[in-house]
């Protein structure tokens, strides 16, 4: 059994957040693969040092003075050192930084110093050796992952039984150059690690023990979720809940690897399961109708009127190309007789929306079309939902008995996921009496 264990900025935040790091490492003797992002904040007063290391470049790139915020970098890590008592020359380490930045280093090169260092730190804490991402997480011109080459370049360093820390979130490009991830991507570089070790879980340490049903910011205190597939996760994600970084999931799924959601603070809670298949578990532990209700704001929809749509070939086709070429992606689009809507997101949308309008304008003549904003959607994900007659109709008689307008209706052939759109303002209180009516009610 090898697992590999991510722990986010909030798990390395301090010197006491350290000590748990270690004891939950210590703990089992499976975790042998470690992969640290950067410090985050201790408190809503502190910053992550990511966000430090962006504001430095800024100032460097501007020609202001960075030394304020470059002392706030050190004073972290050197508190850090000095509570733990970590035998470590990390003045050299600072001065190698700021010779680096005197040189004109890229972006990327000093914001990765963030996690580069939290690991060198860890590694010598844990007594685990100490790996480079950039000797080995690979990308390709694309900017895309490298998986092959990740491999072949990590069998090369990786020495059998031995214990190590990674720093997350960057790697090189082919040309060497420093590359990071977007934000969070430590989650990335953990599945990356559990793919090509064949590791068997991820465990991913943060600071809520496990996905909850819903936003907690929009639901006082809602259950969390035991068991839920890659694939419904795919779907909370994309809508709007923010656990693990949506690029996270695919080098553990290929290999069929669980994520385990974990909480740093509360290292004996079971946290969230994420496989490939939850039937097994689903036998002891009979999972909600609904697993997860998540969403999001600020869509808008354009609206479109023309005779006898259905029966004229291409119409839907020729609109969805004006969007493309303004690049705006869209989310879904429902559909009837003789009308259609795009919904896309409004803040890629405001740009061009008099452009994109004139134009489909032009190549359908229509007889109407008409923008609606300050439109919110709701995604009910659920394994179940494909055999559950019915469903559907009780999520919508809730809406109605809370009387909500819905906007549009739509469900994807693999029936994982009614999505509803409905007003902004209905937002908060949708959420709330689905999570009544099909969760907290139910239990
Ligand atoms: N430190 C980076 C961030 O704050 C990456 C990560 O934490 O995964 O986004």
């Amino acid at each position: 059994m090898i697992k590999v264990c991510k722990f986010g900025g909030s798990s390395v935040a301090n010197a006491s957040q350290f000590e748990k790091v270690k004891k939950i490492v210590e703990s089992d003797k499976t975790r042998k693969f470690v992969v640290t992002s950067a410090c985050g904040k201790i408190d809503k007063n502190d910053h992550k040092i990511t966000d430090l290391l962006y504001l430095t470049f800024q100032h460097v790139k501007y020609g202001f003075d960075f030394n304020d915020i470059f002392i706030k970098i050190e004073e972290k890590y050197k508190n850090i050192i000095n509570d733990l008592n970590i035998d470590i020359n990390i003045d050299k380490e600072f001065d190698d930084i700021k010779n680096q930045i005197k040189n004109g280093m890229s972006e990327d090169f000093l914001v990765s110093r963030g996690e580069y260092l939290t690991a060198k730190i860890l590694s010598k804490y844990l007594n685990f050796d100490f790996i480079d991402a950039k000797d080995f997480i690979s990308f390709d011109y694309s900017m895309k992952i490298d998986l092959k080459t990740t491999k072949e370049k990590f069998d090369k360093i990786f020495v059998k039984n031995k214990n190590y820390v990674f720093p997350g979130f960057y790697g090189t490009m082919p040309n060497g150059d420093i590359k990071v991830m977007s934000r969070g991507g430590s989650d990335i570089t953990g599945s990356i690690i559990a793919n090509i070790i064949d590791a068997d879980i991820y465990e991913n340490w943060t600071d809520v023990s496990g996905i909850m049903v819903c936003d907690p910011r929009i639901v006082d205190n809602p259950k969390t979720i035991s068991y839920i597939s890659y694939d419904e996760l795919r779907e909370i994600s994309y809508m709007g809940a923010n656990v693990l970084h949506d690029e996270a999931i695919f080098p553990v799924k290929e290999k069929g690897i669980p994520i385990n959601i974990r909480n740093t603070n509360d290292m004996d809670n079971k946290g969230t399961m994420i496989v490939k298949d939850c039937k097994k578990y689903d036998i002891d532990n009979p999972p909600f109708v609904i697993t997860g209700i998540t969403g999001k704001k600020d869509f808008c929809i354009v609206a479109i009127r023309k005779e006898n749509i259905s029966s004229e070939p291409g119409v839907i086709r020729k609109s969805l190309k004006v969007f493309e070429d303004f690049n705006v992606s869209i989310e879904c689009v429902p559909a009837s007789i003789d009308s259609f809507c795009i919904v896309v997101e409004k803040s890629r949308m405001e740009k061009y929306q008099y452009e994109i309008v004139q134009k489909i304008k032009d190549v359908l003549d229509c007889d109407e079309i008409k923008i609606i904003n300050d439109v919110a959607m709701i995604g009910c994900v659920g394994r179940n939902l494909v055999n559950r007659i019915g469903t559907a109709g009780n999520i919508f008689k809730t809406i109605g008995d809370n009387n909500i307008n819905i906007k549009f209706i739509s469900q994807g052939s693999d029936e994982i996921t009614i999505i509803m759109g409905i007003e902004n303002k209905d937002y908060e209180k949708a959420i709330n009496c689905i999570y009544d009516a099909f969760i907290k009610n139910n239990n």
